[in-house]
């Protein structure tokens, strides 16, 4: 496949992970016995040899753990994948880490090459509530990584924490985010836990063993957040992301305005030429595979693309642009939404700016109800 110069945005998948935590249903696997060096040669070569990727705006290597790696690993990934790259183009280079896995070498292959933000699954500070959600680190952990980051010159610093676990209370929720602004960090996902099939905590659901927070206390906690996260100057520029002007996720920011990104690596996801498409998850079937990671892919016809445009672009503050929409797709807005424009303005699920339409607060509460508006009948 020839270089696409229009795509400027970069997944790269790491499934591993030293542990499995009792939420996830992401693309992963337990690290010990895995072929490790032989993925990230595959990695590396789906990178150079079958996108002969040479320019891009922003790359992400996530997972899985991407830290679980050893430092001559990563370094190994670290240098594949930017030996064709432009790296003058590069303006945002994420990774993810978990805290406690920040070695002092793992710390200097970072800081010799071209990441420069880092995104930290911190998930809570309280070391029980790690330990009930399968998570090895501690509070701890996250000072101490956090502390080697900044030493080395990482600034640009995000952390994820979740609510909504069991047996979590508000005030626990409020020392967690209280934490988190004592760090003076510019960045924070926050995500409401949500039960996923073939997770531990489902089992434990499906047996009356889990005690999740009520429906309203989950609100009180949403709203908590989102009260304090303002007081204190971070933008709720998406759904579930926080950030101190200028540091929103330029990559992720990729995914939400409905924009195409190549996806690699066992059980990536990518959009490419008008196509949403999955690899092989499994990391054998994914090496077994060739040059052919794909295990399936969808041309989505313009009605699919005209509501992820809807869909996605509507978990970001700003909003979907009318004009931008009707300029993108070649048709007017309004002739394909405009009942459903007009009924949600009747609402107070969406604000209607200088051309653009944005979910508001009580809105990005309510979001999945607002999507599916925007659903068109066939
Ligand atoms: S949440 Fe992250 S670290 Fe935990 S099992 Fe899933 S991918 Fe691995």
């Amino acid at each position: 496949m020839n270089n696409m110069n229009k795509v400027n945005a970069a997944y790269i998948h790491i499934p591993f992970c030293s542990q499995i935590c009792y939420y996830c249903d992401f693309a992963k696997v337990l690290l010990e016995g895995q072929p490790v060096d032989e993925y990230i040669e595959s990695v590396i070569d789906e990178f150079n040899n079958i996108y002969h990727i040479s320019s891009l705006r922003t790359l992400y290597i996530g997972g899985g753990t991407p830290t679980v790696l050893s430092s001559e690993q990563m370094s190994r990934l670290l240098n594949g994948i930017n030996s064709k790259l432009d790296l003058s183009s590069l303006e945002e280079f994420t990774i993810e880490a978990n805290p406690g896995d920040l070695s002092d070498e793992m710390i200097i292959v970072l800081e010799n090459s071209s990441v420069n933000r880092i995104s930290l699954g911190v998930q809570s500070f309280d070391d029980k509530l790690l330990k009930k959600i399968g998570r090895k680190h501690s509070e701890r952990d996250v000072y101490d990584s956090i502390q080697k980051l900044r030493t080395a010159g990482f600034d640009n610093i995000s952390i994820d924490l979740i609510y909504g676990l069991p047996k979590q209370t508000l005030e626990m929720v409020e020392s967690d985010v209280t934490k988190f602004l004592e760090l003076n960090l510019p960045h924070v996902s926050l995500y409401s836990l949500i039960l996923e099939d073939h997770t531990r905590f489902m089992n434990m659901e499906r047996k009356g063993l889990l005690h999740l927070p009520s429906d309203d206390k989950n609100i009180d906690m949403y709203e908590y957040i989102l009260n304090t996260l303002a007081a204190n100057d971070y933008a709720h520029y998406e759904i579930s992301n926080f950030s101190k002007t200028g540091f929103e996720s330029k990559h992720n920011l990729t995914y939400w305005d409905n924009t195409e990104y190549y996806g690699i690596g066992a059980g990536a996801s990518g959009y490419l030429e008008g196509i949403r498409y999955k690899n092989h998850g499994p990391v054998h079937h994914y090496l077994e595979a060739g040059k052919n990671k794909r295990v399936s892919e969808e041309k989505l016809s313009q009605k699919e693309q005209m509501e992820e445009e809807m869909f996605l672009g509507l978990r970001k503050a700003e909003g979907v642009s009318l004009k931008a929409f009707s300029e993108k797709f070649d048709i007017d807005f309004y002739e394909i939404y405009g009942s459903v424009f007009e009924d949600l303005l009747k609402t107070d699920l969406v604000i209607y700016n200088n051309g653009r339409l944005s979910l508001s607060e009580r809105g990005f509460e309510l979001a999945n109800e607002v999507f599916e508006k925007f659903l068109i009948d066939a």
